[in-house]
């Protein structure tokens, strides 16, 4: 057994990021002869969660396949993968992922066809003209034996929104599992299959992100369409996606299947599951989005906010303990989901970071001071908002805009002594308002620092307000 965050079958470990080339490597993971792999079981049950979290039928043991293969960053020539024939037991086979269209507000479906357990390959850095061009290639082995969960789906996607929506959903599930975090340089990898009718499916490789997903779609539809609409063919091929220039360039032919010669890995015995699927299936209940949103929007959040926050899972877990000790969900959600996260925006800060968010406890009493009416909900977005986002550990009290502990009588003595621009104001001038608000924060030596609250007892004074 290897440790958590190791790779999949050494003890190197498995984020390889800002480290020298080559540097994160053993005899097994650049595959010299006589090393032997031995499985990271924390990878197996972390697969066997996601693969329940998309409904997959869970098979009794799992069955290690190689996948053959010449590339130089795959030191040995053969890339320990997952099959579902030639005496291979991938992790998952069948299954679907529910995901939400978030114009739609609606769930949609699309069926899985298996989730592989694999390795990573080594990364090969090409020199100037990237991997078409260069005359240069330089491997490094550090990402090299890394854990991958490939997940395959069945062709059910109709556009590429809905491909971007489900890569998006998927990925929000496996960082609720701590499967991976998205937000990592190179933390997964889409390979789309496009057709469209009357042509031949066209692979699309080297996909970043997510945005980069509906591009490249969207690319390949039109390219296709236009060939098709000219008279032409499309041919079965792989092609790279190329984010800089927005366009996909022909790669190679495409293997068959049967050339990678897929056989069980001899060194790796089969491994069973059983002990495995209770925590895997309590994790995989305890951390479902879905499940979560759906919670969030029953409080009478709407689903716009409650997605807000299940999407950035700090601000998720602050509101929940925010209603747990009795605070306005509605206020809770929009103070935190909307403008708080817009203040870290604002700010370059990183609402992934829970240290980027205050206490529960400066919420539920921001809610509370909003709630009973001490502050208006604009003086605690205007004022103490920016202050907290800049240092949420900052004391409360400092950042709470002051009140004037005799605000009624200096607004009595203020409305008395201005008596001229009482009568414009009630003549109809509304900018009056304005003027009898500068001179009550004047007369409090500027403590009443919520100028709405002001207007509003001024008005309510002279009978106007409600
Ligand atoms: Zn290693």
């Amino acid at each position: 057994m290897t440790e958590a965050g190791s790779k999949l079958f050494c003890n190197c470990k498995a984020n390889y990021r800002g480290m020298e080339p080559n540097t994160n490597v053993c005899p097994v993971c650049i595959g010299l002869p006589g090393a032997l792999p031995v499985v990271n079981r924390k990878s197996v049950e972390l697969a066997l969660a996601a693969s329940l979290a998309f409904s997959c039928s869970t098979p009794e043991y799992i069955v290690f396949t190689r996948k053959h293969y010449f590339y130089p960053d795959l030191p040995k020539n053969y890339q320990i993968s997952m099959y579902e024939r030639a005496g291979g037991v991938p992790i998952c086979r069948g299954g679907r992922v529910r995901y939400l269209d978030i114009h739609a507000w609606e769930w949609k479906e699309c069926r899985l066809r298996r989730i592989n357990i694999e390795e990573d390959p080594g990364k090969t850095v090409y020199g100037e003209g990237g991997i078409l061009r260069s005359a240069e290639a330089y491997v490094d082995y550090n990402r090299s034996g890394v854990p991958l969960l490939e997940i395959i789906t069945e062709p059910d996607l109709g556009s590429a929104r809905e491909a971007r929506q489900l890569v998006e959903y998927v990925l929000l599930v496996l960082e609720y599992l701590g499967v991976t975090n998205p937000r990592l340089e190179g933390a997964f990898r889409v390979d789309a299959n496009v057709s469209v009718e009357g042509g031949e499916r066209v692979e699309v490789k080297n996909i970043g992100s997510t945005l980069d997903v509906e591009r490249a779609i969207n690319y390949e539809i039109m390219r296709q369409s236009a060939i098709l609409s000219s008279g032409g063919k499309v041919e079965r091929e792989t092609r790279h996606w190329d984010a800089e220039r927005g366009s996909t360039r022909p790669l190679r032919q495409k293997e068959q299947e049967e050339d990678y010669l897929y056989f069980p890995d001899p060194d790796l015995p089969p491994i069973f599951l059983r002990e495995m699927v209770d925590r895997a299936r309590s994790l995989a209940a305890l951390n479902d989005p879905s499940a979560l949103f759906a919670q969030v929007v029953e409080l009478g959040v709407s689903k716009e906010m409650a997605w807000s926050l299940v999407t950035t899972r700090p601000a998720l877990e602050l509101f929940l303990q925010s209603v747990k000790r009795g605070a306005d969900p509605q206020l809770s959600a929009r103070l935190i989901a909307v403008d708080y996260k817009g203040e870290l925006r604002e700010k370059n800060r990183d609402p992934y970071d829970p240290s980027s968010w205050p206490a529960t406890e400066y919420v539920t009493e921001l809610v509370r001071l909003v709630k009973e009416g001490v502050y208006t909900y604009d003086a605690v977005k205007g004022i103490v908002l920016p202050k907290l986002a800049e240092n949420p550990m900052v004391d409360l009290k400092s950042v709470l805009p002051q009140r004037a502990e005799n605000l009624d009588s200096i607004i009595d003595e203020v409305l008395k002594r201005e008596e001229r621009a009482v009568k414009d104001y009630l003549s109809g001038k509304a900018q009056a308002m304005n003027y009898l608000v500068g001179a009550v924060i004047k007369a409090t030596g500027k403590k009443a620092l919520d100028p709405r609250a002001i207007r509003e007892a001024i008005e309510k004074r002279l009978g106007r307000g409600s």
